[in-house]
């Protein structure tokens, strides 16, 4: 015993004196201490038991919009916030929330079904018998109607299976279809059935993705049971997310709404979500051609594209009410620059009680709060203004964030340096998705957060995860290359407004990958779901507030705002050889499927019995002149590197020139937006980050480009590259202000 705790000092002297002060991004050496000084005592105050209690509280009752227990923890949160030190209002909004009033779903003729369309409440799950209060399975924003089709299967439902449809010859005009979950944000599957002709779109859950085929289903494993469905909003959430009444402005009280018939983003079709206990039968109905190998699921079935013989009748109406919506507002105000924002936030709102969606987030963003609030009571003023937000209406469509926005628009785009987003969290690995301006400050910021099961820091493990999963070509590159990348942000949680909309910096942050998802907007997304094999002891919730809470602190206390350009320039340039090398594939892609078309290949392979049809030749691939845009990137390579090198010197810089470099850094993110928008989608303003239009939760980076050229449309594929130009001279601009103030000193 004695011999160890020698060792221990032994070990612990060498500690002390081989390590040089540990340095941050943007802070002076001394600047730097401090910080790290206040952060351990923001870490040692940090209580798994708060994200328990706050988490029973805030899930034991449903808590959707229009409930009673969405508005009670709307106050409970308040209340806190309040007491914690911070200025806190509710902020509340009108919008349109439709709630079902008749579901009927059957299937006609000789073996008739009619779907149970409910999820049983379980003696293992304590609110699942909730019933009363439980919104029912269904697609908010679908339309009302009273359709009766044969059906169709199209897969995921996206636009190349309808591809793939053509092919086999089976159409969907006047029919209804049957598409799997996934593969796409869902409300892309209704879109486009109503693209092709369909009358009524049903989806479903294929237990391939995540029921039995997954592991044990709940109550004995985590994944989905028979009868759980998912829930979820169809909105047009790509054409522009929020209240669909009152687009681009705020739905107070007495906003000028549009006609329900006049709300561009409101599903033309009748839209229902069903479990794979309803799904079977239906599947089981179907005749026509066998489904292609990759649309099979895993019921014990033999999946045909169909028609069926069998009509489907699809009964949907809904109480179009509007209700309130109560986000809220905490703010600490800042010491030095109180006009410059950190804003910090989650969604409350859920669709039943939403333990892991999306209050695992939402507890772990509270526990930060609570720690920023106990330091600023003993002193950390922190110097610019830290904002925490509670959304409500995330699940209909972003409405919460989407109004708030919408409403306080322009100082939102003056003041707000970043916009520091989480959703669900569970345990296992970082994940994260932003600006590529904060992906060096990110690794940063995960360099020195612990992983609680394995006591490596969460950028290591993630490090580790990332090298295992790769193939033999990335592995090779990531061994030379610890940096982990910054995904791109599409759509899917509340960070759009902030960057897709108003051009403000934004990241997204959360764990998990070993947190088995199967009860993803059903009843069983509950506290007893999450705590048995969500994030036992709350972990990662705790992981997630060291992280985020770093993320918010350093950037609210930085002499210099820790912004890379160059990383911008870098991921950038990568998108651009991206999109170059889409134009040519497609290219030479179309000259050999219309040489083998001319030299009759199908006609003489295809098997004859099928009947399947041949593909008509498409119009070859134009070259489009890139060089504006590239020679406008060679200029930015050129300035951000340069600003790379004297952005180390900016700690010492004057105090006012500091100033003024930390308006241009964060304000650059700006100039990557057009006023105009993205062509057909005027919300989305942002050049660089969009959800696709056709793919919803998926990113297209470049988006404009990007898509025409997948749409075949060269002309706008052309006119999209001399905007993307345009917009990268404007953010050069930004750049050279910056070196011209560096430059003017150094
Ligand atoms: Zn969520």
């Amino acid at each position: 015993m004695t011999r160890k705790i020698i060792y221990l000092f032994a070990t612990s002297f060498l500690f002390i004196t081989i390590t040089s002060a540990q340095k941050l991004m943007g802070f002076t050496d001394a600047n730097a201490a401090k910080q790290i000084a206040w952060e351990k005592q923001f870490d040692a105050q940090l209580s798994a038991q708060n994200l328990d209690t706050w988490m029973k509280f805030m899930s034991s009752h449903p808590h959707h919009v229009g409930s009673p227990h969405d508005k009670a923890n709307a106050e409970y949160m308040s209340g806190l916030f309040k007491q914690w030190g911070y200025q806190t209002e509710i902020s509340t909004y009108y919008v349109l929330f439709p709630t079902p009033k008749t579901r009927v779903l059957e299937l006609l003729g000789t073996k008739p079904y009619k779907a149970k369309l409910e999820e049983p409440s379980l003696p293992e799950d304590k609110t699942s018998g909730q019933k009363s209060e439980q919104l029912p399975t269904y697609n908010a924003y679908s339309a009302d109607g009273d359709v009766t089709a044969e059906l169709v299967f199209v897969n995921r439902g996206v636009p190349a299976d309808y591809e793939e449809l053509e092919k086999l010859g089976v159409s969907v005009k006047g029919k209804i279809v049957i598409a799997k979950y996934g593969g796409s944000w869902r409300g892309i599957k209704p879109k486009v059935a109503y693209e092709h002709g369909a009358i009524g779109c049903i989806i479903y859950s294929d237990p391939a993705d995540d029921g039995y085929t997954q592991g044990d289903v709940y109550p004995e494993g985590a994944f989905r049971p028979k009868a759980g469905a998912q829930r979820g909003s169809v909105l047009d959430m790509p054409v522009s997310p929020g209240d669909p009444l009152t687009p681009n402005i705020a739905a107070t009280k007495d906003a000028k709404r549009l006609a329900r018939s006049e709300a561009k983003t409101i599903m033309k079709i009748p839209v229902l979500p069903i479990s794979y206990e309803d799904a079977l039968p239906l599947l089981q109905s179907l005749d026509g051609q066998v489904a292609p190998p990759s649309w099979r699921g895993t019921l014990p079935i033999t999946y045909h594209v169909g028609p069926g013989k069998e009509k489907v009748h699809l009964k949907l109406e809904f109480n179009w009410d509007v209700k309130p919506i109560y986000n809220v507002i905490a703010v600490l105000t800042g010491s030095e620059f109180p006009h410059q924002w950190i804003i910090r936030g989650n969604h409350h709102d859920a669709w039943v009680n939403g333990a892991e969606d999306p209050l695992s987030g939402m507890v772990a963003e509270m526990e930060e709060a609570r720690s920023i609030g106990e330091l600023a009571k003993k002193g950390y003023k922190p110097k610019r203004t830290i904002i925490y937000c509670a959304w409500d209406g995330e699940e209909q469509g972003l409405l919460g964030s989407t109004e708030w926005a919408e409403d306080n628009r322009e100082e939102l785009k003056k003041k707000t340096v970043i916009y520091i987003n989480s959703d669900g969290n569970g345990r296992g690995f970082i994940g994260a998705a932003g600006s590529h301006s904060l992906e060096p400050f990110f690794n940063e910021v995960i360099d020195d957060v612990k992983d609680p099961q394995t006591g490596v820091t969460v950028k290591e493990r993630r490090y580790a995860k990332d090298l295992l999963d790769a193939d033999k070509a990335k592995r090779a590159k990531l061994l030379g290359d610890k940096n982990i990348k910054l995904e791109a942000l599409g759509a899917g949680s509340d960070w759009s407004p902030f960057l897709q909309h108003m051009g403000i910096a934004s990241i997204h942050l959360g764990y998990g990958g070993e947190d088995p998802a199967g009860v993803y907007h059903s009843v069983y997304d509950s506290y007893d779901h999450y705590t048995k094999f969500g994030d036992p002891g709350f972990a990662y919730g705790i992981a997630l507030a060291k992280t985020a809470g770093r993320f918010t602190m350093r950037i609210a206390n930085a002499d210099v705002l820790p912004l890379d350009i160059n990383s911008f320039y870098k991921t950038i340039a990568g998108y651009t050889s991206e999109v170059k090398t889409l134009l040519d594939d497609s290219r030479s892609e179309t000259e050999v499927q219309n040489k083998l078309i001319n030299d009759k290949m199908f006609a003489v392979a295809n098997d004859p019995i099928k009947k399947l049809v041949i593909p008509k030749p498409k119009e070859t691939v134009p070259f489009l002149n890139f060089s504006a845009f590239e020679n406008s990137l060679a200029q930015l390579k050129q300035n951000s590197e340069e600003l790379q090198k004297l952005y180390k010197e900016a700690t010492n810089l004057p105090a006012q020139t500091q100033t003024q470099l930390n308006e241009i850094l964060y304000k650059a993110e700006r100039s990557l937006t057009q006023p105009d928008g993205l062509p057909r989608r005027p919300w989305y303003k942002h050049q660089v980050y969009a959800p696709g239009f056709y793919t919803g939760y998926g990113v297209k980076t470049l988006p404009s480009i990007r898509e025409a050229i997948e749409q075949r449309n060269w002309k706008e594929a052309q006119e999209s590259i001399d905007v993307a130009a345009k917009t990268i001279n404007a953010y050069n601009g930004e750049v050279q202000q910056a070196l011209n103030l560096l430059k003017k000193t150094f």
